[in-house]
């Protein structure tokens, strides 16, 4: 059987069939993640050559044959791996967020692609990428479900504050109050919990304005990948 549908995707990643076929892993708005068959994809007059580049962007006519999914026709197209590629550590940046992008995402859901399409956007744009990065992680932690609970003890259920907060727990996904707080449990500052939760709420548009040191959104996404690897 075969259908035709239209739809929107980011590419995630690009392998080489043979010497002159290709294949793309790529995440698409209503379909989530799927892999894409380009016959002749590596030869260079082929105009998927710039399109099917990991970072980019597109919009276009997809064929499903006999369980494998083809791209009949590009409509529109943003090469978004041009700028990111141009600068280091932007590079980096998009490279590791689609490593953790294709770990951890696996269900097809709206709300994540916008996610990754407006990163891997502001990504092509911005001149802080460790902000980007750490925007995303968090944000797909929230999109996850598993967010941590931020406001009450895991134990007590008493109302967290400055004064009574004791760590925040990845096993018990939450705050853990001072009184709750055991011998083994590793301590981590409230600083981490308040910038987190100003992550997971700010937009994009807002990024710009945030006033968190480097050192302190390193500490942020190292324990959200500690968590996200802990809970996915
Ligand atoms: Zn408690």
């Amino acid at each position: 059987m075969e259908t035709i549908f239209k739809d929107e995707a980011i590419v995630l990643r690009k392998s080489p069939v043979g010497d002159i076929d290709l294949s793309i892993t790529v995440y698409t708005k209503q379909t989530g993640k799927e892999n894409i068959y380009l016959p002749k994809g590596q030869v260079i007059k082929s105009n998927l050559i710039t399109v099917s580049e990991p970072f980019n962007w597109f919009r276009g006519v997809f064929r499903h044959i006999k369980g494998k999914l083809y791209l009949q026709e590009i409509d529109s197209f943003r090469n978004l791996a041009l700028p990111i590629t141009k600068d280091l550590e932007r590079f980096y940046t998009a490279f590791d967020i689609n490593i953790t992008f294709n770990r951890y995402v696996i269900f097809p859901d709206d709300r994540f692609f916008i996610l990754l399409k407006k990163t891997l956007y502001y990504l092509s744009q911005d001149s802080a990428p460790h902000i980007i990065k750490t925007n995303f992680i968090v944000k797909l932690i929230y999109l996850s479900g598993i967010f941590p609970q931020l406001d009450k003890c895991q134990i007590c259920n008493v109302k967290i504050n400055q004064k009574n907060f004791g760590t925040v727990s990845i096993e018990k996904t939450g705050c853990l109050c001072k009184d709750c707080i055991m011998k083994n449990h590793q301590r981590y500052p409230f600083s981490l919990i308040r910038d987190i939760n100003t992550m997971k709420n700010i937009s994009f548009q807002k990024l710009k304005n945030i006033n968190i040191p480097k050192s302190q959104l390193n500490k942020i996404e190292k324990f959200c990948k500690v968590y996200l690897s802990h809970h996915l």
